[in-house]
C-alpha cells in the first residue's frame, strides 16, 4: 500500500505550489482530513496543510468515543444525537479496524437525583429507573437501523459482576447500553491516507500565515515550513510557499475564528473553547475488562466515563469554558475534581499515585455570530462563507467529522455548479478494505514470524490491512519485532513504518500520535525515546545534532504534558 512519507510531503508541497488547486484545506485534524477526503473523492484537485502534526490539535485529545451522546438527550438535542448515531453506524462499517462497538454500564444509586444531566430531579429519586430506561429506549430508537444492540436493565449484582470497581453501597440497579470507540489520532491518519490514495496532497508542519482571498478568481495562501531541523539554516527552515486555490477551507478547529481574522474576513464563527482533561490509569486499578463505566452524576450536572482504551483506562472528562487557548495541560484543580468524582463511585479510592498520565484538549464549541450567509446545518456544527470567499467549518465532534466534511464540500459543489453526490457515505477507509476477512490469515502469519498474540492483534487493529507491510519488515529484519516497552505491544517495526508511510517526522509524532506510548507509558515514552530516535535517525537521515535536538524537544514535550504530576511519578517506568 502506498502511504505517505517524507519524500511525498516534499513532492506534495512542490505540486501545490506548481499548479493551482481546486481546494486547499487549512488544518489537519479530523475535520480537515475529512474535507480533504471528501473533496478528492469528488474529483477536486485537493491539498491540505497542517501547521503542526496531523491530529496534533484536539483530534488526538478526545475521549475516543464514537457516540450519539446519551447526555445530549435530556437537553432534547435529538437532531444532534440522531446525526451522530447515523455516523457511528457508518464508521463501524467503513473503518472496522479502528472503530469497534463498546458496551457501557450505567449504574443507578439511591442517592442519585439528576443522573445523566436530567433537567428535573424527581422527589427522592422515585421513578428514575423508569426515566433512564425510557431515555435509553429513545437512544436505541434514534439509531434506527444503525443500532448496535438494545440496551437492557441489570440487577445490582449484575452491575457489580460487570463493573466490580463500583461502590456497592446504595446501588439500586443499572443498565447496559452500546456505543463505539476509536483511536482518534489513528482515525485521522486513516482518513488522510484515504485522501492521499485519491490524489490529495498533504503536508504537515506547514502553517498558513497570510491569505489574499478572491471570491471570483484564485485565492492565494502563503504558508511556511514549521518543521524544525538542527541542520538547516534558519532561512531554509522558514521557507515559505505560495499556494493558489479556487476554494480555501478553514478547518482549524478551535483556532477557526482566528483563521477567519487572519484571512481578513469578519468572523462568522464565535468559538467558545472548552477545556477537557483526562486521567490515564492501569486497567487493573478499576478491574476494568472490555466494558466502559458511566459515572452518572457530577456536582455540576454532567457525567464522566471510565473507558478501557488500548492497554489502559481513561477517566474523563472535565468541561470548562476558558478565555484563551494556550497549550492544554491538566491542572491541579482538574485532577482533584476528577479524583473526587471517581472516588464517589468506586469501592477502592484512587489517588494521584495511581495516575499514569494525563492529557487535555480544547473543544471547539460554537455560537453563530453572523447569520447573513451561514448554512447552519445542525446544532452541532456550522459551515459558513466569509464575504471574501473563505469557507469555514467548525464545531461538531469527532463522530460527525464525515458529515461536517460532506456539508463543506456540498458548498463547494454549489459554487462550482456541480453535483457530485456523497461518495464518503460508503467509502471504506484506508486499511479497512478486506481487513475483516484477511484478519485470521494475518494473525497466523504474525505468529509464524514469532510475534506474540497481543502484538499481532495490536498491529492488525492499528494499521488494518497495511499491517502486512509491518510483517514484511519483520520478515526481512526479525529484530524489528522487539517490543519497545515491556508491558505494551508496540514494536520497533512500527517506528520504521510510521516514518515511511504515515509522515511521522518527529519523535513526538511517533510516540504521541502514530503510537500512543506517550499516553500509555508511565515514563511517557522517555525511557524508549533514545531507541526510537536511533531508528528514526536512519529512516529520516537525521544528523547526530538533529537526533540530539529531537531528544531535547521530546523531553520538553514530556515535561510540559506531565503538568502538575510530580516528575518522579513519570520517571518510574
Ligand atoms: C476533552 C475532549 C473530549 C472529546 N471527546 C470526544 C468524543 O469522545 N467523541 C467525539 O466524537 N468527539 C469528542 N471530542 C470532540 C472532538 O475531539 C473534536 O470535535 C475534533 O477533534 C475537532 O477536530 P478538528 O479537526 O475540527 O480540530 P483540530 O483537531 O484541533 O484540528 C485543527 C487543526 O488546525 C491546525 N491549524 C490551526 N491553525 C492553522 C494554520 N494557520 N495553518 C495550518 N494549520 C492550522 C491545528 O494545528 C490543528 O491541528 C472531544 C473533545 C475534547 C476536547
Amino acid at each position: 500500500m502506498p502511504g505517505i512519507g517524507r519524500v511525498s510531503r516534499e513532492h506534495a508541497l512542490e505540486q501545490m505550489v506548481a499548479e493551482p488547486l481546486d481546494v486547499l484545506v487549512i488544518g489537519g485534524g479530523i475535520t480537515g482530513a475529512g474535507v480533504a477526503l471528501d473533496a478528492s473523492a469528488r474529483g477536486y484537485r485537493t491539498g491540505l496543510i497542517e501547521r503542526g502534526d496531523f491530529a496534533g490539535g484536539t483530534s488526538s485529545r478526545s475521549t475516543k468515543l464514537v457516540h450519539g451522546g446519551i447526555r445530549y438527550l435530556p437537553q432534547l438535542d435529538v437532531p444532534l444525537v440522531r446525526e451522530a448515531l447515523i455516523e457511528r453506524g457508518r464508521l463501524l462499517r467503513n473503518a472496522p479496524h479502528l472503530v469497534q462497538p463498546l458496551s457501557f454500564i450505567l449504574p443507578l444509586y439511591a442517592s442519585s437525583r439528576r443522573p445523566v444531566g436530567l433537567p428535573i430531579a424527581p422527589p427522592l429519586g422515585i421513578g428514575l429507573g423508569l426515566i433512564l430506561d425510557t431515555g435509553l429506549t429513545v437512544y436505541d430508537g434514534l439509531a434506527g437501523q444503525e443500532k448496535i444492540a438494545s440496551h437492557h436493565r441489570l440487577t445490582s449484582e449484575e452491575v457489580l459482576n460487570r463493573a466490580p470497581c463500583l461502590q456497592p453501597r446504595g446501588l439500586k440497579t443499572g443498565f447496559a447500553y452500546f456505543d463505539a470507540q476509536t483511536d482518534d489520532a489513528r482515525l485521522t491518519v486513516a482518513v488522510l491516507l484515504s485522501a492521499a490514495e485519491r490524489g490529495a496532497m498533504l503536508a504537515n508542519y506547514c502553517a498558513a500565515t497570510s491569505f489574499q482571498m478572491d471570491r471570483e478568481n484564485l485565492s492565494l495562501v502563503t504558508a511556511v515550513n514549521t518543521l524544525p531541523n538542527a541542520d538547516t539554516s534558519s532561512e531554509d527552515s522558514a521557507a515559505s510557499f505560495s499556494i493558489h486555490a479556487r476554494h480555501i477551507v478553514n478547518a482549524t478547529g478551535v483556532w477557526a475564528e482566528m483563521t477567519e481574522k487572519l484571512a481578513g474576513e469578519t468572523p462568522s464563527l464565535d468559538i467558545v473553547p472548552s477545556k477537557g482533561t483526562h486521567l490515564v490509569f492501569a486497567k487493573e486499578t478499576f478491574g476494568l475488562r472490555d466494558e466502559a463505566i458511566v459515572l452518572p452524576e457530577t456536582a455540576d450536572g454532567r457525567i464522566m466515563f471510565i473507558v478501557p482504551w488500548l492497554s489502559r483506562a481513561l477517566v474523563g472528562t472535565t468541561d470548562d469554558a476558558v478565555a484563551g487557548i494556550g497549550t492544554p495541560v491538566a491542572t491541579e484543580g482538574e485532577i482533584d475534581y476528577m479524583l473526587e468524582h471517581v472516588n464517589r463511585f468506586v469501592r477502592r479510592s484512587v489517588s494521584r499515585g495511581d495516575i499514569l498520565a494525563t492529557y487535555s484538549g480544547y473543544r471547539p464549541l460554537l455560537k453563530l455570530r453572523n447569520r447573513r450567509t451561514p448554512s447552519r446545518l445542525s446544532r452541532s456544527h456550522a459551515v459558513v462563507e466569509g464575504d471574501d470567499g473563505l469557507i469555514s467549518v467548525s464545531g461538531g465532534k469527532l463522530t460527525t467529522y464525515r458529515r461536517m466534511a460532506q456539508d463543506t464540500v456540498d458548498r463547494i459543489d454549489v459554487r462550482e455548479g456541480r453535483r457530485h453526490g456523497h461518495p464518503t457515505s460508503h467509502l471504506v477507509l484506508y486499511g479497512s478494505d478486506g481487513w475483516y476477512d484477511g484478519r485470521a490469515a494475518f494473525l497466523r502469519r504474525g505468529v509464524e514470524l514469532g510475534l506474540a498474540r497481543d502484538i499481532a492483534e495490536h498491529l492488525s487493529g492499528s494499521y488494518g490491512t497495511a499491517a502486512s507491510s509491518l510483517l514484511d519488515l519483520i520478515a526481512a529484519r526479525p529484530r524489528l519485532a522487539e517490543r519497545l516497552i515491556p508491558d505494551l505491544p508496540y514494536i520497533e517495526a512500527e517506528v520504521i513504518h510510521v516514518c515511511r508511510s504515515e509522515l511521522a517526522l518527529t519523535l513526538e509524532d511517533a510516540l504521541a500520535r502514530r503510537t500512543h506510548i506517550a499516553i500509555e507509558d508511565r515514563s511517557r515514552g522517555s525511557s524508549v525515546a533514545p531507541r526510537v530516535a536511533a531508528l528514526m535517525k536512519e529512516e529520516l537521515s537525521w544528523s547526530p545534532k538533529e537526533q540530539r535536538r529531537q531528544l531535547e524537544a521530546f523531553a520538553a514535550f514530556v515535561r510540559q504534558e506531565t503538568g502538575p504530576l510530580s516528575p518522579t511519578q513519570v520517571s518510574e517506568s
